[in-house]
C-alpha cells in the first residue's frame, strides 16, 4: 500500500476526475486558465538540502539512465533527455554568502510556448496542468526548444525525439500519487496539490521566511504551474530569465507555414520552367 504522504487526497481527486477519463485528459483541451481544477508543484529552495533524491526518483519512475557521479551533491547537472530534473548549487551574485540548491525542471507553463510552436501538435497542455510530449508524434524538429522561455525540452539523440518532465501525469491519472520527485523529497522542499493552494502556500512562506524573496512562476512567461520560492531574483541566481509574456505562440507555426508555402511556390516555378524548356506539357 502506498504511504499516505505520497498521495493527494483520494476523495478530492476522485471528485475531480468524475466525468473525465485518462483518455479524455489526453485529448484536446480548453485554455488552461479556464480549468477549475489545475494542479501545481511548488519547490522551496529555502528548504532544499541538495540531496538529489528528487533526481533519482524521477529517473527511477521514468526509466531514465543514470550518468556517472551526477547524483553526487554539488556536482553540476544539466537538463538532458535523461535528466528531466536537476539540482544545482547557486550563489546570489549580489551576496555570495547566500547560497541555495535549485531544483529545476519544466515549468509547465499556463500557455506553453513549446506547444504553440510544435508543427505536429506533439505537445499538449492537459486539463489538470501537465504539459506533455507525445513521443510518437514528435518529429524532432526542436522548435519547442527554440520557443521555450526556460530552454527546457531536450533532444534524445538515440530516440530522435524531444523529452522533458511530464509532472508525472501518469502517476496521478493511474494511482492519484504525487509526482515521484515530490514523494521522494525528505526535506519538505517540494509540494504538490491544487494550484490555488500552492499559490497560497508560496505566498505564506514568502511572508514568513526571511530568506524567501521571490516566487518564480507567478508572472514569468505568463504564469506557470510549477512555482519556485527563490532567495533572490532569478537573474541574480544565474537562472534563465523568462519574459513576463510568452511570445506569440503561433509565430513559429506561421513561419513554418510560410516556409512551406515558399518551398511549394519555388517547386511549382521550377516545374513550370522545366516544362517550358523541354516542351513537356503532358498532364
Ligand atoms: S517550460 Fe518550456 S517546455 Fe515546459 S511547458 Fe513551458 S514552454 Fe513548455
Ligand atoms: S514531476 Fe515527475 S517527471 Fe517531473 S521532475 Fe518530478 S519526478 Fe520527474
Ligand atoms: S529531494 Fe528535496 S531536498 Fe533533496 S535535492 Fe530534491 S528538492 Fe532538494
Amino acid at each position: 500500500m502506498k504511504k499516505a504522504a505520497e498521495k493527494i487526497d483520494r476523495r478530492k481527486f476522485l471528485k475531480i476526475m468524475a466525468g473525465t477519463s485518462a483518455y479524455a485528459a489526453l485529448g484536446p483541451v480548453r485554455p488552461a486558465g479556464a480549468q477549475p481544477y489545475r494542479f501545481g508543484k511548488l519547490a522551496d529552495t529555502t528548504r532544499c538540502i541538495g540531496c538529489k533524491r528528487c533526481m533519482s526518483a524521477c529517473k527511477r519512475w521514468n526509466k531514465l539512465k543514470v550518468e556517472r557521479d551526477e547524483l553526487v551533491s554539488d556536482r553540476e547537472t544539466h537538463l538532458s533527455a535523461q535528466n528531466w530534473v536537476v539540482v544545482n548549487f547557486r550563489a546570489d551574485t549580489m551576496n555570495r554568502t547566500r547560497r541555495t540548491y535549485q531544483h529545476w525542471a519544466c515549468q509547465h507553463c499556463i500557455q506553453p510556448a513549446c506547444a504553440g510552436a510544435c508543427p505536429v501538435k506533439a505537445i499538449t497542455k492537459l486539463p489538470h496542468g501537465y504539459v506533455v510530449v507525445n513521443e510518437k508524434k514528435c518529429i524532432g524538429c526542436r522548435y519547442c526548444y527554440q520557443s521555450c522561455p526556460f530552454k527546457v525540452p531536450q533532444f534524445d539523440f538515440e530516440k530522435r525525439v524531444t523529452r522533458k518532465c511530464t509532472l508525472c501525469f501518469d502517476r496521478i491519472l493511474i494511482n492519484y500519487s504525487k509526482p515521484a520527485c515530490v514523494a521522494a523529497c525528505p526535506a519538505g522542499a517540494l509540494s504538490f496539490g491544487y494550484k490555488h493552494e500552492m499559490i497560497l502556500e508560496a505566498k505564506k512562506r514568502l511572508y514568513k521566511v526571511k530568506s524567501a524573496k521571490h516566487i518564480l512562476g507567478l508572472k514569468e512567461a505568463g504564469g506557470t504551474d510549477m512555482l519556485t520560492i527563490l532567495t533572490a531574483k532569478p537573474e541574480d541566481l544565474g537562472l534563465v530569465v523568462a519574459p513576463p509574456k510568452v511570445v506569440n505562440q503561433n509565430l513559429d507555426k506561421l513561419r513554418i507555414t510560410a516556409a512551406g508555402f515558399m518551398s511549394a511556390s519555388a517547386l511549382a516555378g521550377m516545374m513550370y520552367l522545366y516544362r517550358t524548356l523541354t516542351g513537356n506539357n503532358s498532364r
